[in-house]
């Protein structure tokens, strides 16, 4: 009897060791994927929309599933592969996105940006403004303030001329109403009945496309960054294409830029052929329904004929698969009247349908954005305050001329 109960003992004790070895690695294997690791809810596409972000790594490996055989040890033997603890990768964390900040309320939040380099302006045409007297002098002063902030010349004529009428009929003038003067003459300069509106909204589940042109330099690759996050912001998808195959690190630039808001970039080998990056891209933003595409592009202005020639195909290859939806021009507001005739060829070159006029933050020259509209005939629909990844807001009148001119 005494020999039975041993048996049955020892065949338990047996039991148990084995069913304990069989569990133990699984939980190990399922450490690799913490719950932790998982994306936001923010960024997980909804029914029929595809995800864009990065395929998952050996970390994904969901508990109850046996991972891939290893191929560290291709062409070794069974005795040769080490246990699987060691085969295992080490747990690879999702890199945390970001969650970029909603797009109302920019232009009010970068207000300061504006404020900084632009009050020279406001206040100096306020300042001539309320004198007692408005002699050929002081208008003189007007004129050459509103040139110096690169109004252009055509406009400076029209405000001048506007606040000469106005101020007359005005007679006396209180610092407030002058204020209100200026602001109506300098919104209107602006042509606030302009339709701003950024077409990036999908047609059904079709992409929208949205090509970036612009001179090296100007911010073409950061923009379309920032213009991803302002998208991914208000609730899009968003696949980027790296069609500056030119400038090296461009592509590392623009994926570093998407990979932080979970948008995939599509890219091509260095030197290769920007039109095929720019096919590839709107082919896959259409296969995997996201919203938008954005591609950014090379602005080697050589000779106009090469500019035409690159932009053209690139544009060409694009409209095989459905229309361009918009066609922004970045513009450099520091490069002043020089950067507006670079601006103009790429007009005469690709349908231009906005600007983005970018580092406003660095110049005391925020008349640009008058001369810009005047000079291409085109609305600046986003401005760029600065470097930081949420330094792009919405271009609106009333609210930067409210920034012009101060408090
Ligand atoms: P690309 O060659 O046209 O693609 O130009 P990049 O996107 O590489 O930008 C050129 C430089 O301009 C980079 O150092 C950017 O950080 C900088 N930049 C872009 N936009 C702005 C802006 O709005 N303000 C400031 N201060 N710098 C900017």
């Amino acid at each position: 009897m005494l020999e039975v109960i041993v048996i049955v003992l020892v065949v338990l004790v047996v039991a148990a060791g084995l069913a304990a070895s069989l569990v133990i690695p699984r939980r190990r294997r399922s450490l690799g994927a913490p719950r932790d690791t998982a994306p936001p809810e923010s960024t997980t596409p909804g029914p029929g929309r595809s995800t864009t972000l990065a395929p998952p790594g050996p970390a994904t490996v969901p508990p109850d599933v046996e991972p891939p055989p290893s191929t560290a040890g291709a062409g070794s033997t069974d005795t040769d592969v080490p246990p699987a603890d060691e085969v295992l990768p080490p747990p690879v964390r999702r890199p945390e996105l970001d969650v970029p900040e909603p797009t109302a309320g920019r232009m009010q939040r970068l207000r300061a940006r504006l404020a900084r380099s632009q009050t020279s302006l406001g206040r100096g045409l306020l300042s001539v403004l309320s004198r007692d007297a408005l002699d050929e002098d002081a208008w003189e002063e007007v004129e050459e303030a509103l040139l110096l902030a690169d109004v252009g010349v055509g406009a400076t004529n029209d405000i001048v001329t506007a606040l000469r009428t106005r101020t007359q009929v005005l007679g006396t003038r209180s610092q407030g109403e002058l204020r209100a003067l200026l602001a109506e003459e300098l919104v209107r300069a602006l042509q606030p009945e302009l339709d701003r509106t950024l077409h990036t909204v999908p047609t059904g589940d079709v992409p929208a496309v949205v090509l970036v042109v612009g001179v090296n330099g100007t911010g073409k690759t950061t923009t379309c960054g920032k213009l991803a996050r302002v998208l991914v912001a208000d609730g899009r998808t968003v696949l980027l294409g790296a069609a500056d195959t030119f400038r090296a690190a461009a592509a590392d630039q623009l994926q570093t830029w998407g990979s932080r808001v979970g948008a995939e970039t599509v890219r091509g080998p260095e030197g290769g052929d920007p039109a095929s990056v720019a096919f590839d891209a709107v082919k896959q933003g259409r296969d995997q329904h996201v919203d938008t595409v954005l591609i950014d592009t090379a602005g080697r202005l050589h000779t106009k004929v090469g500019l035409m020639d690159e932009l053209g195909k690139v544009k060409r290859v694009i409209e095989k698969h459905g229309p361009i939806d918009e066609t922004l021009l970045v513009l450099d507001a520091t490069t002043g009247q020089n950067g507006l005739i670079q601006a103009r060829v790429f007009t005469e070159v690709a349908d231009v349908t906005g600007v983005v006029l970018t580092k406003l933050d660095g110049t005391a020259k925020g008349g640009i954005v008058i001369s810009v509209q005047r000079e291409l005939g085109v609305p600046v629909k986003l401005i760029g305050l600065g470097e930081g990844p949420d330094d792009l807001a919405p271009f609106d009148p009333e609210q930067f001329v409210d920034a012009l001119l101060g408090d």
